[in-house]
């Protein structure tokens, strides 16, 4: 079997990255688990935020809004993100988290505004207000239907002409001349080009098919849903900033996260017991509700790069082999815009001039960043990168 592109890893970016090459190169897209979306992909919070994408991310996320806001016809039938609002706030004592989080954001997002403590009980009337020293609000926070995200990739790779096969390991590659061959389950694959999206796994992926590995750095994250039994959904997402617990309307119900960055090898992450328990204590502290009974909890593998921004670009070391990896907590809204300049990288075509206006060219996502970063790593805290 030939092909042009072998993708490998069905989650989010590999599915993105697919999308958006299926229409002028043959891809085969192969993902190891029998269920598409059965890693990180599945296990998100959904958040479309920019003044928590600091950096680098912020660009990436700016330039897929537009297909969030207004997807090309047939893509989704329902809205892939909708308006949810944030509220954003550091408790007395950690006065210095809200300083530095409005000096970083407030200047690059002039809709974030400071809130008294009386408006957000408004918002949120079961927040303890004792818990809050100051409080934001950003309103240009969405949530984002990942299903229908996900969905509207994989249905248009196969309207393209792609191909998508669960169940299918990548085993292994050796370079032949300007060519890959690769095992892939029980078969074998010629290509010009491997894209490396395995998410947790992408090292392990590397030193398959004799790259040097990046140094990717899985962190696993804990999450939990129970019904309050009033009418949550239209709630805002609620952060602390100087712990990165969270809670979030996740349906009818709320999700609630400790905010963990606990390090992990590339698994089937599960919840760790003293992490559900924390998320609970944490929650019942923030606000006036008990939690009873949960009525889901998982875990799932947000993975960093070294300095914690993606990467999208070619290996330096061995040719024809394409990093997408490093996405950490924001795969899921960077993915139309890493997955548009994946297909533009891979397919050699002209860099996309609303990147430039943004302020983000190719060499900022290329793997070489990694050994030649002068700067050293953001400050912002890990909880919320
Ligand atoms: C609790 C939590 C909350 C989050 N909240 C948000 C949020 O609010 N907003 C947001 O944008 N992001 C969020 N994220 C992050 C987001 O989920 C990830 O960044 C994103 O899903 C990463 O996608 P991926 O495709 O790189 O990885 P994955 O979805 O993990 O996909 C990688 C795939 O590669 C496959 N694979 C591995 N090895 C092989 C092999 N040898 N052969 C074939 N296939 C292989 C795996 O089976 C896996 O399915 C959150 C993550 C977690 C855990």
């Amino acid at each position: 079997m030939r092909a042009d592109v072998l993708i490998v890893g069905g989650g989010i970016a590999g599915a993105s990255a697919a999308y958006f090459l299926a229409p002028h190169l043959s891809v085969v897209l192969v993902e190891r688990e029998t269920d598409f979306g059965y890693h990180s992909t599945g296990r998100s919070a959904a958040e479309w935020t920019v003044v928590r994408s600091l950096g680098l991310k912020r660009p990436i996320v700016l330039f897929g809004k537009p297909f969030f806001d207004a997807p090309p016809r047939g893509f989704a039938s329902m809205p892939l993100c909708r308006p949810r609002g944030n509220i954003l706030f550091a408790p007395p004592g950690s006065e210095a988290v809200a300083e530095d989080f409005i000096r970083d954001a407030g200047p690059l997002n002039p809709t974030l505004c400071e809130i008294t403590v009386d408006r957000a009980l408004e918002i949120v009337p079961f927040l303890r207000p004792d818990v809050i020293g100051r409080a934001f609000y950003d309103p240009d926070n969405g949530e984002i239907d990942v299903d229908a995200l996900y969905q509207g990739f994989l249905r248009g790779i196969r309207s393209a002409g792609g191909v998508t096969r669960s169940g299918v390991e990548f085993l292994g590659a050796d370079r032949r001349g300007e060519r890959w061959h690769t095992r892939i389950g029980g078969d074998t694959l010629d290509v010009s080009i491997i894209i490396n999206a395995a998410g947790a796994w992408g090292d392990v992926i590397a030193e398959r098919a004799g790259v040097r590995p990046l140094g990717l750095d899985p962190r696993r994250r804990t999450a939990l849903t129970f019904d309050p039994g009033f009418d949550v959904k239209e709630l805002p997402p609620v952060d602390d900033l100087s712990t990165g617990f969270y809670f979030k309307p996740s349906g009818a119900t709320l999700m609630v996260s400790p905010g963990d960055v606990t390090p992990s090898a590339p698994c089937d992450a599960q919840p760790d017991e003293f992490d559900v328990a924390t998320a609970v204590d944490m929650f019942e502290r923030a606000t006036t509700l008990e939690i009873r009974k949960l009525s889901s909890r998982w875990a799932g593998l947000r993975t960093f790069t070294t300095d914690e921004y993606p990467i999208a670009g070619f290996a330096a070391d061995v040719s024809g082999f394409f990093w997408l990896v490093g996405q950490g907590g924001g795969g899921i809204m960077s993915s139309p815009g890493l997955g548009e300049f994946t297909a533009t990288l891979v397919r050699g075509a002209p860099w996309p001039a609303r990147a430039l206006e943004l302020g983000l060219d190719a060499s900022q996502l290329s793997p070489t960043r990694l050994v030649t970063a002068s700067d050293p790593p953001s400050e912002a805290p890990l909880h919320y990168r």
